[in-house]
């Protein structure tokens, strides 16, 4: 059957909207916020605000050296000249590039390297390393499960998860953040009618910075045959006497956790993603699992390198973590002394929100803030609940104990106005 232009059945509607981006509903949106910005005098300058030199306590930006609480840059490893001097080695050992697909000729040999090193550290039998965290969220989770089966998640879990579900076609339940005895009652009542279950949870929470209850955990997973998979983005590096995350702050062996999730984007001053976990399931994800190292290409050489020199300081400086702990300790204990709400962070994770409340005010103060020298993001709705609007503080090892009195001293005097 030949089907050219001009015996091709004309279509019966014009389609010519559908092409057009600014139908997408997105759109809509997009400028009515934009539209209340101009119309409000809302200062938005610190989105996509361009940094001019290195992340350290402070940075250089158009407007000015700012206080930075607003970087993953937990461990201040970024600018180690250790780490730097790794990075700059690879791309002269390796290149510019991992080249390919790691199975098809993109392996380098500190991708290995790395991978053992990071099994290691957290604990487990294996690793496996690839080019965003985001990514291997999705990955994992679309590979190990199916129609037949179910992923019940904490209800505040990053969207990447969440994505991974919906990519994997299997039942999707949320359950309120932390509230473990409502994840009992989902398994009790559907656990029966799934094969296989993964239950997901943050170590430490992005937008509260609270932590997940792994003794808890542990007994339910085992209870109702489950995996348990914890992403820990944000508490490797950061939990635990020396960093080890999760099972470290909760003293036990971290074998007790299936799948353990990372980036090497935060305290491992780098970019990427990874998984630990026993060897059979490395090896399936490693052969099996697409988007992980299957039809995409292998890590860069400096990133696997930056990341594997700031795992080495890490674990050759632990005191780096307890200085991080004592800053978070102590940004939470003064910003309470002085009547924030901040939930319930309890300067566990580097990461305190600060509850503003009516969405509006939550810009007015963060751009006061930065007007006078300090950068934090105010999170709004949708990420959050309308109207529980908050500032969320990245603290980190680099933050002297002045900066945090005097970060906290200016926004004290803004919720009082
Ligand atoms: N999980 C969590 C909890 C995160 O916060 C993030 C990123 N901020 C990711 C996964 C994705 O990691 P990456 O930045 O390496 O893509």
């Amino acid at each position: 059957l030949v089907c050219d232009s001009k015996t091709a059945p004309a279509p019966r509607v014009d389609y010519g909207r559908m092409t057009d981006f600014s139908t997408m509903p997105d759109w809509v949106s997009y400028q009515s916020m934009q539209n209340a910005f101009q119309r409000d005098k809302i200062f938005a300058d610190y989105y996509f605000l361009p940094r001019s030199g290195r992340m350290e306590a402070e940075i250089d930006t158009p407007q000015g050296r700012k206080l930075l609480f607003s970087g993953y840059n937990y461990l201040g490893l970024a600018n180690d000249p250790r780490v730097v001097e790794a990075t700059q080695r690879a791309v002269q050992i390796y290149g510019s590039h991992a080249g390919a697909a790691r199975m098809v000729g993109g392996e380098i040999d500190a991708h290995r390297e790395l991978e053992q090193e990071l099994a290691e550290f957290t604990g487990h039998e294996d690793a496996v390393v690839c080019v965003s965290g985001y990514g291997a969220n999705v990955s994992v989770l679309a590979y190990l499960l199916g129609k037949k089966d179910l992923l019940v998640h904490d209800n505040l879990m990053h969207n990447s998860g969440i994505a991974g579900g919906v990519q994997s076609g299997a039942r999707r339940m949320a359950f309120p953040h932390n509230d473990y005895d409502t994840l009992e009652r989902i398994l009790a009542e559907h656990r029966d009618h799934a094969d296989r279950v993964i239950i997901l949870v943050e170590g430490s929470y992005s937008m509260d910075g609270d932590i997940a209850d792994l003794p808890r955990l542990l007994e339910i997973k085992r209870r109702w045959g489950c995996w348990l998979m914890v992403d820990e983005a944000h508490s490797i590096g950061t939990l635990g006497e020396t960093g080890r995350g999760l099972a470290e702050h909760w003293s036990l062996p971290s074998s007790g956790i299936d799948i353990v999730m990372g980036t090497l984007s935060k305290s491992f001053s780098s970019c990427g993603g990874f998984i630990c976990g026993g060897k059979p399931m490395i090896a399936l994800l490693r052969t099996y699992a697409p988007g992980l190292l299957l039809y995409s290409t292998g890590i860069s050489p400096a990133n696997t390198a930056a990341a594997l020199a700031a795992l080495r300081v890490l674990k050759a400086e632990p005191e780096r973590v307890a200085r991080l702990q004592e800053n978070s300790r102590m940004f939470c204990v003064e910003a309470r002394d002085r009547g924030m709400d901040i939930g319930d962070a309890a300067g566990l994770a580097p990461i305190v929100p600060v509850i503003i409340g009516h969405d509006m005010k939550g810009l007015r103060v963060a751009s006061r803030l930065f007007e006078q020298g300090v950068l934090a993001h105010p999170i709004l709705y949708p990420v959050v609940p309308r109207d529980s609007s908050r500032i969320r503080f990245f603290i980190t090892a680099m933050h002297e104990p002045a900066q945090i009195h005097h970060t906290l001293d200016l926004l004290q005097k803004e919720l009082a106005d």
